[in-house]
């Protein structure tokens, strides 16, 4: 099996049974967000105490991009704080939008990496940030819903 197999298998893993998926009770701030190239729609809900990120959800439909990378996101910054998480998305953004004759160290980004091939397919990388944009604008608690335009 291939590195390209294996992470082609967690992504359809993740969009067979997305983690934390569904309603979060007692929510401490939520956002929408759209793909409208796609038409991958996501809502994210987490609890913040302090300045840790106890729980995130999210719900929503899309592609298999769209709701595996949502899964992985919030396996990725649950029990995290919200500077670390931002530090992420920024680490994981900056990544999968980085050209193609470009190296680059998936190693900071864990199982996030499973997700770097979308570089290939620009229209695919709205896709897998959808609920990163969505989980910036809960944790700033931001009162217009999020966009990847
Ligand atoms: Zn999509």
């Amino acid at each position: 099996m291939s590195l390209n197999d294996l992470y082609q298998e967690v992504i359809l893993d993740h969009n067979r049974r997305p983690r934390n998926f569904g309603p979060l009770a007692g929510a401490t701030s939520d956002a929408r967000g759209h793909n409208p190239l796609c038409g991958d729609k996501v809502t994210v809900s987490v609890i913040v105490a302090g300045d840790r990120i106890e729980a995130v959800h999210f719900e929503g439909s899309g592609c298999a991009i769209s709701k595996a990378s949502a899964s992985l996101m919030t396996e990725a910054v649950k029990g995290h704080t919200v500077v670390e998480a931002e530090s992420l998305f920024k680490q994981f953004q900056a990544v999968i939008t980085s050209p193609m004759d470009q190296d680059i160290d998936p190693e900071p980004l864990g199982k996030l990496a499973v997700l770097v091939g979308v570089r290939e397919f620009p229209v695919r990388i709205k896709c897998a940030s959808l609920a990163w944009h969505t989980l910036h604008a809960a944790l700033v608690k931001s009162p217009a819903p999020a966009t990847t335009e």
